[in-house]
């Protein structure tokens, strides 16, 4: 009887041999529901072999193929193979979190039919000068119904209440839905390169005539064959974009599909709608955390089929199965949310130059600012390096850069009076200014003036952060807050002050110097409704705002033309901090906010509040001289003997008694030493926050100057950390950390 191989969400590095009964047609790659334990589980078949050493008499059958979804490919299953041992995570737990979570469950899915709607035949007869002027959306819809069938996300597309438009129309007879896809008829074979017969045509709609650097990077990666990995180095606002969306068409009309990978906080519906707006008649479909579940299975088995031509997501989506991948793209390459940190800890940027190597297809890594891995493979040669220099619109400057020394000037509460200055010159003459503090709240913690208490978070060595709005003292590690103390709960003097400014207080001592001033405060507990977000960029875009005061949200992506001046207003955090990497974070996120400022035909300037005027970050940051920058810090990480000159793996544990953390992470260093192999291991140290939510948290970091060295030893180990006693222990290996 033959037998199968089966991955299984469960904890343990093994695949689960059943047999197969005769009659049950079962394929490599499908989905099967096998006994488990005491339950039946939904597993995915990852091999056919002829024997097992299970005993005959243990061994149980397949209860029964899932034929509700096509197998998963050979190329695919290689994929989550890699993952499982790159990343040191059990292959059944790899494979199933890789999956739509409808399809990780023991129910057969049932997908729904995608609806399309199109003209009825009184809706075709109409004449558009007959509808009112102001149904301005009802008209679109009926042009673009006129043209070609459309599925409701194109239409919505066309405008955010298209969906309740479009019942207007349906009620009014003009528009008819009927099952099936609106694309025109997509080809069933392969991808089949550049042969004559397999071109589809694609009109690229309002395509820029590129500069002479976006030409060169579009033909670079045109005109390369098979793998090669290219870093798109190009400044802000140099029309990245615009190399992607001319590499995408040239992909599609060869009949290829496209990877679109953005960081998470990109991902919003407006660039959703950019993409179909340049991709009319293309089928695209997101992945991203914010789908329904339904949706998410959808968009996956579009992508499966090859239906969908552009698949536009998160990290997740590096694993959707794609038949006719030709091109992968990474926006924004650099962001740290490509890395998940839970579970597979993967770097889906990572990952996906594993899978164009595997595919024999391109991939782009976009940045303004390339991490330092990324830009050290670039020069390397191991990586082609591809430069836009220039802004792409010809009347946008960079915006001017300078520094205020915050100890030579006078301040208000956090904010420098010269920034003030400029602050009020921007709205006498109706521009918007931005001012960026990386803190939500008013101050980041509350001090007694009497015996210097602070108020401290009782389950993590954290502070609580003030909120003087909701009266509450929060902590932004565990989530616990209480209500602000009328006295200090130490000595019990009344006199408690706020030390430190969040987004809250600065936009009070906004709103007190400039009484009359619109004033936006955009952070998570202002856009906690999605909605929230939406109106207020909706705002900002009617130039109904004159200050806007935000956390990192503000920094991403988006267009403000009115906005003129950003004002950066403690930066300097982030220099005191432990970790080697947030010089580098902290660089890539000031360019990006500084890149808000002055996009349009108005020139920018941008502020930045320090200590350290002269520090070369800012130095390099006035100049816009990111190569200088990166190579200096390039020529620090090789003395310090950080990444990218070596690979590192951290392994993490916390638990409730400091003594078992301590003891795990010590006898797994023990077990480490033992093996003898060409690593460097360091101390056992705390975590950079020593105790959140009542538990204590501890690390052990594993460093060696090959990728293979520290993968085979990794394997090693792995075996020796398994049969140390965890059992009250959160314990994890994270490869290729980006968390200290
Ligand atoms: P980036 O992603 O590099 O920050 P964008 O792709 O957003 O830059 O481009 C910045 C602006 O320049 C956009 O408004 C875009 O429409 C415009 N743009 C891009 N390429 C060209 C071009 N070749 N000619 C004219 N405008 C362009
Ligand atoms: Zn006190
Ligand atoms: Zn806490």
């Amino acid at each position: 009887m033959p037998i199968v191989r089966v991955a299984l969400d469960v904890p343990l590095s093994t695949l689960f041999d059943y047999t197969v009964t005769e009659g049950v047609a079962v394929a490599i790659g499908q989905r099967v529901l096998v006994p488990f334990g005491r339950r039946q589980m939904a597993g995915v078949v990852m091999e056919c072999v002829a024997t097992t050493d299970v005993a005959p008499e243990r061994i149980k059958p397949v209860t029964q193929a899932l034929h509700d979804s096509a197998p998963l490919s050979a190329g695919l299953l290689d994929l989550l193979r890699f993952c499982s041992d790159y990343y040191r995570y059990p292959i059944g737990q790899t494979v199933l979190s890789a999956l739509p979570v409808r399809l990780r469950s023991d129910k057969p899915v049932i997908s729904k039919p995608v609806l399309s709607y199109r003209l009825s035949a009184s809706g075709a007869a109409l004449d558009l000068d007959t509808l009112p002027k102001r149904k301005v959306v009802q008209r679109r819809i009926l042009a673009k119904l006129a043209e070609q069938p459309c599925n409701l996300a194109q239409l919505k597309a066309l405008s955010a209440t298209a969906g309740a438009q479009l019942k207007a129309l349906m009620a009014e007879g003009w528009v008819e839905s009927f099952s099936g896809p609106s694309i025109r008829s997509i080809r069933p074979s392969g991808y089949s390169g550049r042969t004559a017969g397999s071109i589809q045509r694609h009109t690229l709609d309002n395509a820029h005539i590129l500069t002479s650097e976006q030409q060169l990077a579009v033909d670079a990666v045109t005109q390369s064959s098979g793998y090669a990995c290219f870093l798109l180095h190009g400044i802000t606002g140099s029309g990245k974009t615009e190399v992607y969306v001319h590499l995408m068409h040239e992909v599609l009309q060869r009949g290829g599909q496209v990877l679109l990978l953005v960081p998470e906080i990109n991902l919003t519906p407006q660039l959703e709608n950019y993409f179909r707006s340049r991709f009319p008649d293309v089928n695209l479909v997101s992945l991203h955390s914010g789908l329904s579940e339904g949706e998410r299975l959808h968009n996956w088995q579009q992508a499966q089929l090859g239906a969908a031509q552009i698949v536009l997501g998160t990290r997740l989506s590096v694993f959707a199965e794609m038949p006719r991948l030709a091109l992968i793209i990474v926006d924004e390459e650099h962001d740290s949310s490509f890395k998940q940190q839970d579970g597979l800890r993967y770097s889906a940027r990572d990952v996906a130059i594993f899978r164009a190597n595997q595919c024999g297809v391109p991939i782009v890594l976009g940045s303004a600012t390339p991490s330092l891995e990324s830009y050290h493979n670039a020069q390397s040669g191991r990586y082609r390096m591809l430069k836009l220099t220039g802004r792409a619109l010809a009347e946008a400057r960079l915006p001017a850069v300078r520094c205020i020394n915050i100890n030579q000037t006078v301040m208000h509460q956090g904010i420098s009076e010269n920034l003030l200055r400029e602050i009020q010159q921007r709205i006498e003459r109706r521009e918007q200014s931005l001012l960026f503090i990386n803190r939500r709240g008013y101050a980041p913690v509350l001090m007694c003036t009497g015996c210097g208490w602070l108020s401290g978070c009782k389950h993590c060595a954290g502070k609580m952060v003030l909120h003087l709005n909701e009266q509450r003292l929060r902590c932004h590690h565990c989530g616990y807050q209480i209500r602000v103390p009328q006295a200090c709960p130490s000595c019990g003097n009344a006199d408690l002050h706020p030390v430190g400014s969040g987004t809250q207080r600065v936009e009070s001592v906004l709103q007190e110097r400039f009484p009359d001033a619109r004033i936006l405060r955009v952070d998570r507990d202002s856009t906690r409704n999605k909605r929230a977000w939406q109106i207020m960029r909706e705002q900002i875009h009617a130039n109904e705002v004159d200050i806007l005061v935000g956390t990192q949200m503000l920094a991403k992506g988006h267009d403000f033309p009115a906005l003129t001046l950003v004002g950066v207003l403690n930066p300097d955090s982030a220099l005191y901090s432990s970790d080697f990497r947030a010089p580098e974070k902290l660089f890539a996120q000031l360019v990006q906010v500084a890149g808000r400022a002055g996009r349009a035909d108005k020139p920018g300037e941008v502020i930045f509040q320090t200590e350290f005027p002269d520090y070369p970050l800012f130095r390099a940051l006035q100049t816009h001289d990111f190569e200088g920058w990166a190579a200096s810090q390039l020529a620090e990480r090789k003395m310090a003997g950080f990444p990218p000159f070596v690979y590192q793996a951290m392994l993490r544990a916390e638990g409730k008694q400091e003594n078992e953390v301590y003891r795990y992470l010590n006898d797994a260093r023990s077990a480490a030493v033992a093996l003898q192999h060409e690593v460097e291991i360091l101390g056992v140290v705390p975590a950079a926050l020593p105790r959140r939510a009542n538990h204590l948290r501890g690390q052990l970091l594993i460093q060696a100057t090959s990728r293979k060295a520290l993968q085979q030893f990794l394997r090693a180990w792995q075996a020796q950390l398994d049969a140390l006693p965890a059992a009250k222990l959160r314990c994890s290996l994270d490869i290729d950390p980006l968390e200290f």
